[in-house]
């Protein structure tokens, strides 16, 4: 990630002077809000494979733990920045808190490539991370989870020597663990399942029809699919799904106007989401660009594969019929397209609200794994649905009241909380 042309912070930190003026936020809470409370930068020594010493960066970055334990992911990656590190951190506080889970936000990282690192370099690096942050890091003050090209199997050694270093049994320390060691049943679904679920709530209050309805969904992945699947239970219909294909490194739509079968979708999806276009033609599939799932006559569309896929370029092609955008993935909308849908009028649920599933399930696992105590699948996806509703409803009778779209409402909701609490603590 380049720091030179678009900084994340800094646009992290515009988002959040707007809503600060927004809320009339007092100088103080403003100081507090807009910088991290707590850093830790790091050096991780390392004795790889060959018998050479390797001295790693790793940071920790606590943005704001008001209401609760702080909570985010460790990434894994060469570019990281602590900027990047920092905005994420302040993203996650606000996605805890719209969506009210009684957590702060924290992102962490160590600069590396995994792909260019075996197992065992591995371990070393995950158990080098926990020895470095151990005083500062636990169940009850900031709980790690995956992020990117981190795994459940890294969770599990950073655990082991935190517990080992504590000299404690403390499985709540860390999430995104494997089901057999306390991860949380229900994790999978979670997401895409939380973007169906705040889907259903939003055809409710316009009084649409849930099964008079089709989407087009761009992605086919952990979060594509189980979207896919909910929208199928609820009676909505997917007449387009887009994905990407590693072979033709480009992406394609594929449509079909009666409806696509999921399971029959499934069957020709590999297990990073890409669909065999030989296969897809063969099972009559229309195949389409990539970039025309934004411009099929649905009702709704769930982006749900990467960022920024709805930008001023392409904002105009979506369908008149569209009366929905559900954002499944992280910020797929770009800040000036989104202008734009609010000026169209166009309804959409902001990621930080529709894509909250997840980040609501880690909190079951922590709170599983705290009590030693596991709860089934059934009981995890109706605690989801309990929560992704109220988080909603929240965030829509906001917009009504003031008249505001639904993402500044989920943004406003979100830092006023936070304010809150940190005044309520005498913090400001
Ligand atoms: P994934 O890797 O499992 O799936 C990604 C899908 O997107 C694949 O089907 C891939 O083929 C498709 N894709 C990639 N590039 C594309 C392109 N240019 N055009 C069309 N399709 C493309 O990823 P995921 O876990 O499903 O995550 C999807 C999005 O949701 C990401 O933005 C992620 O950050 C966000 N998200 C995921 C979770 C989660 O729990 N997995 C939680 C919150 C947000």
């Amino acid at each position: 990630m380049s720091t030179s042309a678009y900084n994340a912070f800094h646009s992290a930190q515009k988002q959040f002077d707007q809503a600060a003026e927004f809320l009339e936020l007092d100088q103080a809470t403003r100081d507090l809000l807009r910088t991290p409370m707590r850093e830790f930068h790091f050096s991780i020594p390392i004795r790889m494979d060959n018998g050479e010493m390797k001295i790693f960066k790793g940071f920790r970055v606590q943005h704001n733990d008001a209401r609760g334990p702080s909570k985010g992911g460790i990434r894994f990656h060469p570019l990281e920045t602590i900027d990047l590190v920092r905005a994420l951190a302040m993203w996650v506080t606000w996605k805890t808190a719209v969506v009210d889970i009684p957590l702060g936000g924290s992102k962490g990282g160590i600069v590396c490539d995994p792909h260019n690192l075996s197992l065992f370099e591995q371990e070393q690096l995950c158990r080098g991370w926990v020895r470095q942050i151990v005083k500062n890091v636990g169940p009850h003050l900031d709980v790690p989870a995956p992020d990117i090209m981190s795994n459940a199997q890294h969770m599990l050694w950073m655990l082991d020597e935190y517990e080992v270093l504590m000299g404690i049994k403390a499985p709540g320390f860390i999430t995104g663990k494997p089901i057999s060691m306390g991860g949380s049943l229900g994790r999978k679904e979670a997401t895409g399942y939380g973007v169906i679920i705040t889907l259903r709530e939003a055809l409710k209050e316009l009084n649409i029809d849930a099964d008079k309805t089709r989407a087009c969904i761009q992605g086919f992945g952990n979060v594509g699919q189980h979207a896919f699947e909910l929208y199928n239970q609820i009676g909505g219909m997917v007449i387009g799904v887009a994905s990407w294909s590693q072979q033709d490194a480009c992406s394609y739509t594929y449509c079909k106007k009666e409806g696509i079968d999921y399971q029959e979708l499934k069957s020709i999806t590999d297990r990073f989401g890409g669909i065999d276009k030989e296969k897809a033609l063969a099972l009559n599939y229309t195949v389409l660009p990539g970039e025309d799932w934004i411009a099929q006559e649905a009702d709704i569309l769930i982006p749900a594969a990467i960022e920024n896929q709805i930008g001023t370029e392409n904002v105009d092609r979506i369908h008149p019929n569209i009366k929905i955008i559900a954002e499944g993935a992280n910020g797929p909308t770009t800040p000036e397209a989104a202008d734009i849908l609010d000026a169209k009028g166009l309804f959409t649920i902001p990621d930080f609200l529709a894509s909250s599933g997840g980040v609501t399930c880690s909190y079951f696992e922590q709170v599983q794994s705290n009590m030693n105590y596991y709860w089934t699948k059934d009981e995890v996806l109706s605690k989801l649905d309990v929560k992704m509703t109220s988080a909603y409803v929240a965030v829509s009778d906001f917009a009504l009241k003031y008249k505001i779209p639904m993402r500044q409402a989920a943004y406003l909701i979100a830092v006023d909380r936070v304010a809150q609490a940190s005044k309520d603590r005498g913090w400001v």
